[in-house]
């Protein structure tokens, strides 16, 4: 088990080592395939889009669209044949497409993108439910896209504080696509993620007040839950967000606050300002406990980092590499990037996931 868990660290320090001939792999252009809304209603019209994030030709794009009924136990009670919508030639700019009549209730909707470029063909795989979600006490799939075993499962849960669900559906939209798709290493990663809408509520905790109020309240299907690696609390009210035992809150239009917190929930980063929770973990750490071992690590990197990147948290004890403004020193509205050492552990994470 260990010599495993060795061979999928070097596999890791292989890609990192590789660095942008790895990342380079995806040719452009970059594309963002998303629906709106996340979370339709079955009467709802559904916009379909491709976003070019980068420069880059396509010669053909393809649309296709599969609709499956479910029963209140998940199983399929009548399959769908995959269907074209539309074909693009020679396409510019964005790509869209309406669905203008909803899909109906207790839908499994999955659609796929197919990308032809000078230099390659891609494809993109989305799978989301209709609301309400036909399977009792489950969380709806609403941007789902691999095995739940081998990619990171986040479950987004709205607050008992939250007025709105409409506006916590944005926010859910939001957080796949200003966050997780928005800084670039989960970007370069977006196929490893499922994301789902939880239909019951929980309730966030301040870290500050915990003494009175107490840990997170989790929703009553928790225990169905256990698959998540993430399960989000999002919450309306401002709090002093936390992260224990892969449960954490975050204001729902936060998206820093998400990708920081999630950043100790999918992947076990730690805190890299003075006050925060320190540790270091067996595997590519991004805090040491001592200022030899940070230094020690930098050569790791690649050139992105030198023995004087090495410094103490505050006056915490604890060492990290890390720029002053990764995504692991901030939090709140706006997401900023993981530097090196986190990106590191992220891949590291990714492959660790997708081979257990
Ligand atoms: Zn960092």
């Amino acid at each position: 088990m260990k010599n495993l868990i060795v061979q999928k660290m070097k596999l890791a320090g292989l890609v990192l080592g590789m660095g942008m001939a790895f990342i380079s792999c995806e040719k452009n252009p970059i594309t963002l395939v998303l629906h709106s809304p996340i979370y339709p209603s079955g009467s709802q019209a559904v916009t379909y889009t491709a976003e070019r994030v980068t420069d880059g030709s396509i010669n053909t794009a393809k649309l296709y669209e599969t609709v499956n009924t479910i029963n209140s136990s998940g199983t399929i009670t009548s399959a769908g044949t995959e269907t074209l919508l539309q074909t693009w030639n020679n396409p510019g700019g964005d790509l869209s497409f309406v669905k203008p009549n909803g899909h109906g209730d207790n839908k499994l909707v999955t659609y796929r993108w197919v990308f032809t470029t000078p230099d390659q063909t891609k494809s993109f795989k989305v799978t989301y439910a209709t609301r309400p979600y036909a399977v009792s006490g489950m969380p709806a799939p609403v941007y789902a896209q691999g095995d739940p075993d081998d990619v990171f499962d986040l479950v987004l849960i709205p607050d008992t504080d939250i007025t709105n669900l409409n506006t916590f559906y944005n926010h859910c939209s939001g957080v796949i696509r200003e966050s997780f798709f928005d800084e670039p290493h989960t970007r370069y990663w977006r196929r490893q993620y499922n994301f789902y809408i939880n239909t019951e509520r929980g309730h966030a905790t301040d870290y500050d007040s915990r003494d009175v109020d107490g840990p997170h309240q989790l929703p009553s299907n928790n225990a169905n839950l256990s698959f998540a690696e993430g399960r989000a609390l999002m919450h309306q009210n401002d709090l002093r967000d936390w992260a224990s035992g892969g449960v954490f809150s975050s204001e729902m239009q936060n998206r820093g606050t998400v990708m920081h917190e999630a950043g100790h929930a999918l992947y076990d980063l730690a805190d890299e300002y003075g006050s925060g929770s320190h540790w270091q973990e067996d595997e590519v750490p991004n805090n040491w406990s001592s200022l030899a071992n940070a230094q020690a690590a930098a050569s790791g990197y690649g050139n992105c980092k030198e023995t004087s990147d090495a410094v103490e948290m505050g006056s915490s004890g604890w060492y990290h590499l890390c720029v002053s403004n990764c995504q692991m020193v901030t939090t709140g509205l706006n997401h900023t990037e993981y530097d090196c050492p986190c990106k590191s552990r992220i891949t590291y994470v990714v492959f660790d996931n997708a081979s257990n």
